[in-house]
């Protein structure tokens, strides 16, 4: 072979998944293994939305059909299905954007601890990523301002963010996106939004792309919806970005399943309350074991605990997958000494608890 692969692939950074459950299982010899590693739902997935998978099984011979899960979410959010594209997950949609808007040279900025798919999209599309700090374990945007250059074409915000769980508050932003050029797309990636209990100070996001900024939020169906293996995302911008997005945007990028299963979903607000006050319960239930440990942890609007255990996080992630209970290690995310768990059931929880105080 004499390929000549694309220079700017080999810059790509690996993504690398939470370890699965079969694996580790069969690797340490153990059963009853639990993931708190990707921040998936231990609820499920909404009995309604199993109903529809069901009954959609029949119907796998055909080609999907999006409109009307477009149209379905423009009506919850008083948009045109116009402002709205659909993904393999909200990772495809950030694939697209930097597809669409970044080219060799351009820019796209980030917090230095955030999501490692965004310093992926960037350079699979040729450009680079410029990485800026944190002010005290918080997104800090005046730093972010200070980072624009005539290359910044993308700004990358999550809220609330992970692997720490902390919101940018509106009135924040407000000051931060008079002051940002028209020709910079800010997305915000709201992964998180359905936990998030300071729902009065979070950024409105949806304001400001009523309002025509350059903003676009990126949501999915993988967390609180518990629908991650089905692939579901979505996201609401400017019609004519989005009719940028859906030129590139491969026709069936939203298979039967996952679409039938996001559209039946929407229609269970009670499955998403029970999922989300279990989820806040459980907060509240593993952060007083951990007051009472004298552990450290950084208080969250998402499903999960960023959890300072001033130890070697790498050996602590191995001696815990040990004991049958899979968590991730921050190493990757820039803090070595600090673990991300994501919030499970009680069982899950104690689980967890009583393997961390044993490895500490
Ligand atoms: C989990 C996650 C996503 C979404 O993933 P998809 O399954 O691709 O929808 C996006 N952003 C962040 C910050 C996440 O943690």
């Amino acid at each position: 072979m004499k390929i000549e692969y694309k220079k700017n692939l080999l810059s790509v950074p690996p993504y690398i998944p939470g370890k699965p459950i079969k694996e580790v299982e069969k690797e340490y010899r153990i059963k009853n293994a639990v993931k708190l590693a990707s921040n998936e739902s231990s609820l499920g997935i909404s009995p309604k939305a199993l109903e529809a998978l069901k009954k959609n099984i029949d119907s796998l011979n055909r080609y999907p059909e999006q409109s009307r899960l477009s149209q379905k979410l423009a009506q919850k959010y008083n948009v045109s299905d116009k402002n709205i594209v659909l993904g393999n997950g909200s990772d495809e949609i950030l694939k697209m954007f930097a597809e669409v808007l970044l080219s060799e040279k351009d820019e796209a900025i980030m917090s230095e601890h955030s999501f490692g798919m965004y310093d992926i999209v960037v350079k699979s599309a040729g450009a680079s990523s410029v990485f800026v700090p944190f002010n005290n374990f918080k997104i800090d945007l005046d730093a972010i301002k200070k980072s624009i250059t005539p290359a910044t074409k993308i700004i990358f915000l999550t809220n609330p963010n992970n692997p720490t769980g902390a919101i940018i508050e509106d009135k924040e932003f407000e000051n931060f996106i008079k002051d940002i050029p028209q020709n910079i797309l800010v997305i915000i990636d709201e992964a998180y939004i359905e936990f998030v209990r300071d729902k009065k100070n979070i950024i409105d996001s949806l304001k400001y792309i009523k309002k025509g900024y350059c903003v676009a939020v990126a949501r999915t169906f993988s967390k609180a919806y518990g629908l991650a293996g089905l692939r579901i995302g979505y996201s609401i911008m400017q019609k004519e970005l989005a009719s940028f997005l859906n030129r590139i945007r491969l026709p069936f990028n939203v298979n039967i399943l996952g679409g039938e299963a996001a559209l039946a979903s929407l229609d269970d607000e009670d499955f998403l309350n029970k999922t989300v006050s279990s989820v806040h319960n459980e907060i509240d239930f593993i952060s007083e074991k951990l007051d009472e440990m004298k552990i450290e942890y950084l208080p969250t609007q998402a499903n999960f605990l960023f959890v300072n255990i001033k130890k070697n996080a790498d050996k602590v992630f191995k001696d815990m997958l040990k004991l049958g209970v899979i968590i991730r290690s921050m190493k990757i995310y820039g803090y070595p000494k600090a673990i991300r768990v994501t919030v499970g059931i009680r069982e899950e929880n104690l689980k967890f608890l009583e393997a961390l105080k044993k490895v500490l």
